[in-house]
């Protein structure tokens, strides 16, 4: 392994893949070897940084990863479900990091990763950012001290091209609000209420989606009771905290061993 690991890219031309071609680019820690993306994409067979715009990086843009993660010691991945399981095999094929950012996979296709962390380390989070990491600790907490008489709602709120809702996010702090209070998340989630839904359920979880314009991403857990209520808030302004957290944890991830991680573990918390 050389001193700087050399990272791959895929979704290369994607919102979060430019950023973390910068990210890496900035930083003195990682070297960008290989920038991914799918097969048909105009960006293939070109300079990267010339295809961001910029000056040329001498990375061209491949649409064969197992080539590209030959090379490579992480892989940062922010693509698409089908996308990220196909990448997580091949990363283990090479015995890359695979750093996991893609949100909405199903919980089969989450399962679908385990082969491949027998091989290789996953870090995987539905968000990279410290703050949000250190949010979804005090959500558990929060949930723990209060009970029942105080309904959790997590109200999220995003770009219009997100394709997934609830986020990623906002499901890791449904998450945490369950295990706060020692239910399953699938027992007593609320997603997606409309028409006569009939009276909150004491106990449930609710989710709500705003989607619009260019919102990086809020999220809120509400904690309302009769005569009271606790709103804790993360606002992200910048995508740049996701890319930097994703390339703190391709760094962390050299020399673990195979198995899957997440932001907790990268992040210390
Ligand atoms: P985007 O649509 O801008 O980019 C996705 C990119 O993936 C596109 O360039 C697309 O061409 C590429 N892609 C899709 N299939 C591919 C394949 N088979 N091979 C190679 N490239 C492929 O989306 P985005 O806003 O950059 O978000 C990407 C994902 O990251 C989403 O799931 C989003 O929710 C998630 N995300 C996670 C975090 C986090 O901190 N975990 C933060 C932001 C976004």
């Amino acid at each position: 392994m050389t001193h700087r690991p050399g990272i791959v890219v895929t979704g290369a031309s994607g919102r979060m893949g430019r950023m973390l071609i910068e990210t890496i680019c900035d930083s003195d820690k990682a070297r960008l070897v290989g920038a991914v993306e799918r097969a048909g994409h105009s960006w293939v067979g070109r300079d990267v940084g010339e295809a961001m715009g910029g000056a040329a990086l001498g990375v061209t843009v491949t649409d064969q990863p197992l080539d590209a993660f030959a090379q490579a010691q992480a892989v940062i991945d922010f693509t698409a479900p089908e996308a990220t399981l196909e990448f997580a095999a091949l990363a283990a094929q090479a015995r890359a990091v695979h750093v996991i950012g893609t949100t909405g996979m199903t919980p089969e296709q989450i399962a679908q990763l385990e082969p491949a962390a027998r091989h290789a380390v996953i870090v995987r989070a539905g968000n990279m950012s410290l703050g949000v990491n250190l949010l979804v600790q005090l959500t558990k907490r929060v949930a723990a001290a209060l009970d029942e008489d105080f309904d959790i709602e997590v109200i999220e709120a995003h770009h219009r091209h997100k394709v997934d809702a609830p986020s990623g996010t906002a499901l890791m702090l449904g998450e945490a609000a369950a295990e706060g209070r020692g239910v399953t998340l699938a027992d007593v989630a609320d997603r997606g209420r409309d028409g006569i839904t009939g009276a909150r359920e004491r106990g449930h979880i609710g989710f709500s989606a705003i989607r619009g314009g260019d919102i990086v991403g809020e999220h809120d857990v509400l904690f309302a009771a009769d005569g009271e209520r606790i709103v804790l808030r993360h606002v992200a302004t910048d995508r740049a905290i996701f890319a930097r957290g994703a390339l703190k944890a391709a760094l962390w991830g050299q020399g673990k061993g195979p198995g899957q991680y997440d932001m907790v573990d990268v992040l210390g918390l």
